[in-house]
């Protein structure tokens, strides 16, 4: 372990060396079955040879050239992903927190054009939005947020799931330019709202001209069963950021706008060297079209249902599981008990989860995942499980 880096994270004590699918394998050889991929970002398992082979071809061609100059395979994921999100333009940044300052700039810049000198934004408890001060600020999470006073001002916050709450800020705070917010909370333990949550949230931001500002960092890219999970309530939002999964292992982030919102940003206001370079776009792009084109949001739908019935019926009789939920491959069972010490129990048996406020044991399993690897997965899973209950 190098002594040299800052110590920001309590990695465990594991290195993969290389991945295939929906497996990793360690420095001794182990074989391990990955169930979160980096947190829901290798979405097309590891080493998926039409990726590797764009990635290659591009780095082997242009890396970088700047925003100084049109780049021609931003352009391309421009076209693509607004075609299947419905929506207008693109601005590409490097990371989920990086798309979530683009929006919050972009809700401030449109009250600002409207007249509105403090323009507030509209946050959910326990949401997550991201690290740097503006979007920590917008997170609902005293542990992300303590010692960083102090916070970037012009968030209200709502509980989440709770649409009177929201009307009630529209009755009393005229400076609400736009609500952010998860269609399902991930960070939070795969918390989903009732149905009708993002259209009544629609409804209202129409009513009061806000921006629906989206953050799919987590649920886009055909996580939940759709490509973006705002297609399960047909919303079309104003803003919808995107990251993780986009690149598959790629650092990029995008924040697609749509109407009004679109035109919100303009030269000069917003920016980023190495935002929507060739390698990220062209990488981006590949999996975009691999997503479309071999159905795997489809797939994600029909594992997820696999993979909740198995589990429902394989953990019938532990009384410690509190509830088991999901929207496509977005997972959780959730037990009665914190659980951390399970991630560690499973690296053993050879399987990759995380847990998530406290109690939830999170699964962003590949969504190329096949049947018979969804079996394979309940039943490493409920071995675990019972075997931590005991
Ligand atoms: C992971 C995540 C982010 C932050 O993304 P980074 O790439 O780590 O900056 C923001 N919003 C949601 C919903 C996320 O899950």
């Amino acid at each position: 372990m190098s002594d040299h880096l800052v110590h920001a994270y309590q990695s465990l004590p594991v290195n993969f060396t290389h991945g295939d699918g929906c497996y990793l394998w360690d420095s001794d050889g182990k074989q391990y079955l990955d169930a979160l991929c980096g947190i829901s970002v290798t979405s097309l398992g590891h080493n998926l040879p039409a990726l590797t082979t764009a990635i290659q071809e591009q780095a082997a061609s242009l890396l970088h050239t700047s925003n100084l100059y049109s780049i021609g395979w931003q352009q391309k994921l421009a076209d693509l992903l607004c075609k299947n999100a419905k929506m207008d333009r693109v601005f590409f940044a490097n990371s989920g927190a990086e798309a979530n300052e683009a929006a919050i700039k972009l809700a401030r810049l449109y009250g600002h054009q409207r007249d509105i000198d403090n323009p507030q934004i509209v946050v959910m408890q326990q949401a997550f939005h991201g690290r740097t001060m503006a979007t920590l600020s917008a997170t609902g999470s005293r542990k992300v947020q303590a010692g960083f006073e102090p916070l970037v001002s012009g968030f209200v916050r709502a509980p989440y799931n709770d649409i009177e709450a929201v009307r009630a800020i529209a009755e009393n705070n005229r400076n609400v330019v736009a609500v952010l917010v998860e269609p399902v909370q991930g960070e939070a333990g795969i918390v989903i709202p009732d149905s009708g949550y993002l259209k009544a949230l629609r409804q209202i931001c129409d009513q009061h001209d806000w921006l629906l500002m989206l953050d799919e960092v987590q649920t886009g890219m055909g996580r939940s069963g759709k490509l973006f999970a705002c297609q399960h309530e047909n919303v079309v939002p104003d803003v919808m950021t995107l990251a993780k999964a986009l690149g598959n292992g790629v650092p990029i982030g995008a924040c697609v706008c749509n109407g009004a919102a679109a035109d919100v940003i303009v030269p000069g206001k917003h920016g980023s060297t190495f935002g929507g370079n060739p390698l990220a776009c062209r990488a981006a792009y590949t999996v975009l079209e691999y997503m479309l084109e071999n159905g795997i949001a489809d797939n994600a739908a029909r594992r997820g249902e696999q993979l909740a019935a198995l589990l429902r019926q394989g953990l019938a009789g532990n009384d410690q599981v509190a509830e088991i939920r999901h929207l496509g491959l977005l997972f959780a069972v959730e037990l009665k008990q914190p659980c951390q010490a399970l991630v560690g129990q499973a690296l053993e048996q050879g399987l990759l989860i995380n847990v998530t406020a406290e109690n939830v044991i999170r699964l962003l399993p590949p969504l190329i995942i096949s049947e018979a690897q969804t079996r394979a997965l309940a039943e490493l899973l409920i071995d675990c499980i019972n075997q931590f209950t005991g």
